[in-house]
């Protein structure tokens, strides 16, 4: 596809959040002007005036910044176009390719109802088009209210789409369609021609849903007397039921998933793989590679799935090759906002968490996961698993089995992990059970959990000291209760 004069636009009508489907259409109208040093336009579809500029584009703006899609132009609003959209319906309207309508909806209803035809297959019949033109003009003057509509050709209007291959329609099938309202507004189909007309857009990428819409765009360049661009419709995104990706399926706004923990780089992996395909095995691509790979023409035409479990398996993928330092603010974010700051972060502390961040990184999807789990290895009250008390706990004799170890590992000189691995297993053969009837009532003990690290990792994270205490209020609740929170 084209090179550095190729231009391609994100146009979301602003909803007030980034959705999925809109963000993976942004992502395969960026990877192509990176891929080909063509430019890439925001377009911020706001002819909804009701509410302000500056707070539905902030919504989009972050979303994109998050995910790393810079743009080249704008963002440019389309309700600034206003009087170019007027000129361009009105060069229609004096063009004869357009007319004046003074039909109300409930008019056209009517006769909709009188033709017997249900609501949908009735087309607009064209009597104002057929109305003398001088009596249209006096209308006009005299104030009466119209719309412009578009008169539809005859024939058949095809394009080769990029993704779906030829397209056709009957043009007998389409309704003279408003181009200005009554208020002097113009619909969505004439504004986006208009603005991918003064914009030199070259080709148009976006949902599969606007398929219908596009022989009446590209009816309205012809009729403007405008080259055509290429259009490219990606397929829609389905959920794992094979219905349309809706809030049912979970999250669909992508500042979702920035709080859930997910990367951006995961998301990018994730959103490129909706639709796209290199044509092997490999799903794991950085940017820099989806920019050098990525083509329009690799892009299938049925829906792709939303696979959560994918996402999560990306993720868990890039979360394991940052460094941890990386993922430590994102994970403090996380604690702060469920209420769970560590108490320190400076110092030897600092080390800790960074230590305890890296052990549990390589074992989660989501630093939202990592954070819940590196509670338990601060200053916290630790709350204990009910199901792992069940299991591990097991009343006075898993007491007096860790009141042993503790007495074990208190007399140790060393406190390092072979010592403490001596002293465990020197126990256990005592004691004549295996390691493990040890081993997992003490992680229940230690960060309240029958998963996670290994119990070396574990109390090396945690320290001599706290180790020992923590062993010892076990103790205690074994002992008093079978199980609760420890003050
Ligand atoms: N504002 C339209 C949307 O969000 C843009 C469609 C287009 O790209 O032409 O669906």
């Amino acid at each position: 596809m084209s090179g550095p004069s190729l231009r391609v636009r994100f146009a979301p009508s602003p909803t007030g959040f980034l959705h999925v489907g809109g963000a993976r259409t942004a992502l395969f109208n960026w990877l192509l002007a990176r891929h080909t040093g063509g430019t890439f336009i925001l377009r911020i579809e706001d002819t909804d005036r009701e509410r302000s500029n500056d707070e539905l584009t902030a919504a989009i703006v972050d979303g994109m910044t998050w995910l790393g899609l810079d743009w080249d132009e704008g963002p440019f609003f389309q309700a600034e176009g206003l009087k170019r959209h007027q000129r361009d319906a009105l060069a229609l309207l004096e063009a004869g390719a357009a007319y004046r309508c003074f039909c109300t909806p409930e008019d056209v209803d009517r006769r909709r109802v009188v033709a017997g035809i249900r609501e949908g297959a009735f087309r607009y019949d064209r009597l104002c088009h057929r109305l003398d033109p001088d009596v249209s003009l006096r209308r006009a003057a005299d104030g009466d209210a119209f719309t412009v509509r578009f008169l539809v050709p005859r024939g058949v209007t095809r394009w080769a789409d990029v993704v779906h291959g030829p397209i056709e329609f009957d043009n007998a099938e389409i309704e003279d369609l408003i181009l200005l309202r009554s208020d002097g507004t113009p619909t969505y189909n004439l504004a986006v021609v208009s603005d991918d007309v003064e914009m030199h857009i070259t080709h148009v990428i976006r949902g599969a849903d606007h398929i219908s819409n596009t022989p009446k765009q590209i009816m309205l360049y012809q009729a403007l007397g405008r080259p055509l661009p290429v259009f490219a419709h990606v397929p829609l995104i389905h959920g794992e039921d094979g219905k349309r990706l809706s809030k049912r399926h979970g999250a669909t706004a992508i500042d979702q998933y920035q709080t859930m923990g997910i990367l951006p780089e995961a998301m990018v992996n994730f959103l490129a793989l909706l639709g796209w395909s290199s044509g092997t095995d490999q799903e794991i691509f950085s940017v820099q590679e989806l920019i050098e790979r990525f083509t329009i023409e690799q892009v299938n035409k049925k829906a792709a799935i939303f696979d959560v479990q994918k996402l999560l398996w990306l993720n868990g993928h890039y979360l394991r090759s940052r460094p941890a330092a990386d993922i430590v603010p994102l994970v403090l974010e996380h604690m702060r906002v469920a209420g769970n700051a560590p108490p320190a972060s400076a110092g030897a502390e600092h080390d800790r968490f960074l230590a305890v961040i890296g052990t549990l990184q390589a074992r989660s999807r989501t630093t939202e996961e990592i954070a819940t789990q590196a509670v338990a290895y601060f200053d916290h009250a630790l709350q204990y698993d009910p199901a792992a008390v069940r299991k591990h706990w097991k009343g006075a004799e898993t007491a007096d089995r860790l009141a042993r170890l503790r007495e074990v590992w208190t007399a140790l000189d060393r406190w390092d992990d072979d010592a403490l691995e001596a002293g465990l297993r020197g126990l256990a053969e005592t004691l004549g059970v295996k390691a493990g009837m040890l081993i997992h009532p003490l992680r229940v003990a230690l960060i309240g959990a029958a998963d996670g690290p290994g119990i070396f990792d574990i109390v090396r994270l945690l320290g001599r000291e706290r180790v020992l205490h923590r062993v010892e209020q076990a103790i205690g609740t074994m002992r008093s209760t079978a199980g609760g929170t420890v003050p």
